[in-house]
Order: C-alpha cells, then sequence, then structure tokens
C-alpha cells in the first residue's frame, strides 16, 4: 500500500518538474525569439527614451496680427551614470557660464529622491533648463568633450509687444499636481498656467514625440531601436486667434496707466471680447524662461496686485450703463414715457435714503437724464413702478418683474469667459 503512494507520488513531481521546465522554455523561447515587443523592455536601461517637444501654437489677434511666438530654448540634461567620473567640471562650469558650486549643487539635486522623484541613473535628467541661444552656442561647441549631458531642444514665449498680459497668460515648469491630474506631463515640461495659454493649453501643446535610442553595455547610444519603428513624430500645437483686437487693447491699456481697474469692450452681436484691460498690469516678456520664478514671486507680493484680473476677478457696480436697462423697463412697463420729466435736486431723496446727482438743469426727460446720466430719475422710475399697486398689487410683486427683466438682460448672472 506504502509503496504504491511512493510510486504515484513519484510519478506526480516527475510530471511537475517537466512541466516547469516545459514553461520555462516556451517563456524563453517567445522572450527571445518571436517577442521584440519593446514594451516589455522599456524600461530597460539598454534604451534610451528621447523626447522630442512639438511646437506650441502661435497666439494671434482678430485681425491676425502676430501676438505670441516662440523662441528656441535649449535645455541642458544629464543621464548620470553615463557622466560619474568623467567629464572635466572646471571646463564644464566655464562652458556653461556657472560655478563649481552650482554644478556641485545641481548633481546632488538631481540624485535627491525627495526634490526629483523621477530619478533614475539611467535616464536623462534636467541639469539647467532655458538657456538662450547665445548662452548655448558656446556650450555646445564643446559638448563632444562632456559625455553623459544631452542637449534637448525646446522654445520659451516670445511676445510682440507688451499688451494683454491678463489675457494670454503665461507657460511654466508643470507643478507635481499638473503630472498628478495628466499622465501627459513629465517633470520639466512646460504648461500653461494663467489666461488663454491656459484655457486652450491642450489645442497650443500638441503632442510629444519620442526616438528610442538603443545602448551597448557600456552606455554609449548605438542607434535607433528597430530602425525607428516604435518612434513617434512630435505633432506641433494648433494656432490661436483672440477675438481681441490689439490696437484697442493698446489703447484701453494706455488709458489706464496709473490707475487701478478695468476695461471691457464687447461686441453686443457677438459676445466677443475685444478688449478686456485690467490695470495695473505687467509686462508678459518679463514672465519667460528663467527669470519668471523671480519675476512672479514680486508681481504675487505687490501691494497693487498686478497678477489680478480686474475684468473678470474684481466686483464692480454696474456704474451709469445700467440706466438704460432701467430706461427700456419702465418704458415697456408703461411706468413712463419718453416725455415724463422727474425733478433732481443734487439727487433723490426718499425717507432716510440719498442718492446723490451733480448739478445739472431740473427736471428733465428721458432723453436729458440719460445724457447727463441722472442719479435722481433712474431712482423715480424705480419708485413709481415699485408703488404701483393697481399694476403689480404689491411691492414684492413689483420688484419681481423689475428683476425678471434684469435677468432677461443678462444681469445677475455669469455670463461665461473661456479664461480661468
Ligand atoms: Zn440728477
Amino acid at each position: 500500500m506504502s509503496n504504491y503512494n511512493l510510486e504515484k507520488r513519484r510519478y506526480v513531481i516527475a510530471f511537475v518538474a517537466t512541466a516547469i521546465v516545459v514553461v520555462y522554455i516556451v517563456r524563453l523561447f517567445t522572450l527571445q525569439l518571436l517577442s521584440d515587443d519593446y514594451k516589455k523592455n522599456a524600461d530597460s536601461n539598454a534604451f534610451l527614451k528621447k523626447i522630442e517637444y512639438p511646437s506650441r501654437g502661435a497666439i494671434y489677434d482678430r485681425n491676425g496680427r502676430l501676438l505670441v511666438y516662440n523662441q528656441p530654448a535649449y535645455d541642458i540634461m544629464v543621464v548620470m551614470n553615463e557622466a560619474k567620473g568623467r567629464i572635466d567640471t572646471l571646463e564644464f562650469c566655464h562652458a556653461l557660464g556657472i560655478t563649481k558650486e552650482f554644478f556641485i549643487k545641481r548633481m546632488n539635486d538631481i540624485k535627491d529622491y525627495s526634490k526629483n522623484p523621477g530619478y533614475s541613473r539611467f535616464t536623462q535628467q534636467l541639469f539647467m533648463s532655458q538657456l538662450p541661444s547665445e548662452e548655448f552656442s558656446f556650450f555646445q561647441e564643446k559638448i563632444f568633450r562632456f559625455p553623459g549631458f544631452y542637449v534637448q531642444q525646446r522654445s520659451i514665449r516670445q511676445y510682440q509687444s507688451k499688451v494683454g498680459a491678463h489675457i494670454l497668460g503665461d507657460v511654466a515648469e508643470v507643478s507635481p499636481y499638473d503630472i498628478e491630474e495628466d499622465s501627459y506631463y513629465q517633470p520639466g515640461d512646460y504648461i500653461g498656467k494663467l489666461g488663454v495659454e491656459k484655457s486652450y493649453e491642450k489645442q497650443l501643446r500638441g503632442e510629444k514625440g519620442v526616438q528610442i535610442l538603443l545602448r551597448d553595455a557600456r552606455g554609449r547610444i548605438q542607434g535607433k531601436y528597430m530602425d525607428g519603428k516604435y518612434d513617434r513624430k512630435p505633432i506641433a500645437g494648433k494656432d490661436l486667434t483672440l477675438a481681441i483686437d490689439e490696437k484697442l487693447q493698446a489703447l484701453g491699456e494706455r488709458l489706464m496707466e496709473g490707475k487701478i481697474g478695468s476695461i471691457v469692450a464687447l461686441d453686443p452681436r457677438t459676445g466677443e471680447v475685444l478688449c478686456m484691460v485690467s490695470a495695473p498690469s505687467y509686462d508678459p516678456r518679463i514672465m519667460v524662461g528663467r527669470a519668471r520664478a523671480k519675476n512672479h514671486r514680486a508681481l504675487a507680493k505687490d501691494a497693487w496686485k498686478p497678477l489680478l484680473n480686474r475684468s473678470i476677478m474684481g466686483m464692480y457696480p454696474p456704474g451709469s450703463t445700467f440706466k438704460t436697462s432701467q430706461a427700456l423697463t419702465y418704458m415697456t412697463e408703461g411706468i413712463i414715457t419718453p416725455s415724463t420729466a422727474f425733478p433732481c435736486n443734487h439727487g433723490f431723496y426718499y425717507r432716510g435714503l440719498h442718492v446723490g446727482c451733480h448739478s445739472h438743469a431740473a427736471p428733465i426727460a428721458l432723453v436729458d437724464a440719460i445724457s447727463t446720466s441722472c442719479n435722481s430719475y433712474f431712482c423715480w422710475g424705480l419708485y413709481y413702478m415699485i408703488g404701483n399697486r393697481s399694476k403689480y398689487k404689491t411691492p414684492y410683486n413689483a420688484m419681481n418683474t423689475w428683476r425678471d427683466y434684469m435677468v432677461s438682460m443678462g444681469f445677475g448672472y455669469k455670463l461665461g469667459i473661456d479664461l480661468p
């Protein structure tokens, strides 16, 4: 009985062992002979993924005037495993115009996971960003002497004029939050932070491309993997045409110089925004490249709040333009006719309430009331509307009717604008 069991167990063990060997052989065969699946090996250090950045879309005004375009800039990248102990630090620092202290600190920061969570010694890490062409050309002549250092061509925004900072917004390096929100982004990428650069980020940014390069055992680039079969070409971002008229915008900004407030001009037929001025403003050209962080901090601290877009973030009473909507309401409701005249004695007095007015002839009829912008006239209009018991029964009903007119003319609700 026990012998029989032992015999049976031997067969089972032999079968299991054979099965394991067969599985391994099949697996090895498919891996090495059948599968060139790059994805399975993508994280191996035999590959170098070189990102190719698309050019960001340009921004034009309504008449086709160029407002924002790109200028080349260069990121200096490093692969630690290749650079380690193989470069002359002093010569390198000289070529980039940096100090040895900066070099050491930067190299340590790159290797510090708390500052650079995506660190790997086999992949390209950002050493220095947004070098302008003049600084870069000197470095480029010597780059062959610095193994492990690579150049990533990028572009920075360039502005044709200094107007429209609040509308245009700006572009800056992604935050950890941006990366978490959208897997498209990697550390060191740029993203629209404000204005239309932010609201149209997806259209403007385009699609990144990638080149997959093959390395040998010593880390040297051997060429394209599988003849570029898995490479992807970058797709340029789309250009953007705004409803803004640059000349009108410039005029508005000039009129608001030294003042605080906002001008918005709309085309009432379409709702298009022809100009949107918020004062004080700033020159969008200071929010570019490596100086951005410093300048942004200074603007954020400024007591006059130049970063605030008062056109859409400030709270302002509607002012005298509101009076025409009142005139329309009172006339439609039969409270006044164009010849109805009301008195004005430097304003409107009713019990404890006083709404002031400037000096002008009185009493006056509707057209004069609008041209002199008489506050009293339109207060009297509302007074007679609320008091009209035979028409509305109660003041409550009268106010509800008034409110319906205001809402029908677009007051009281956000109009919706494609700015963050
Ligand atoms: Zn008046």
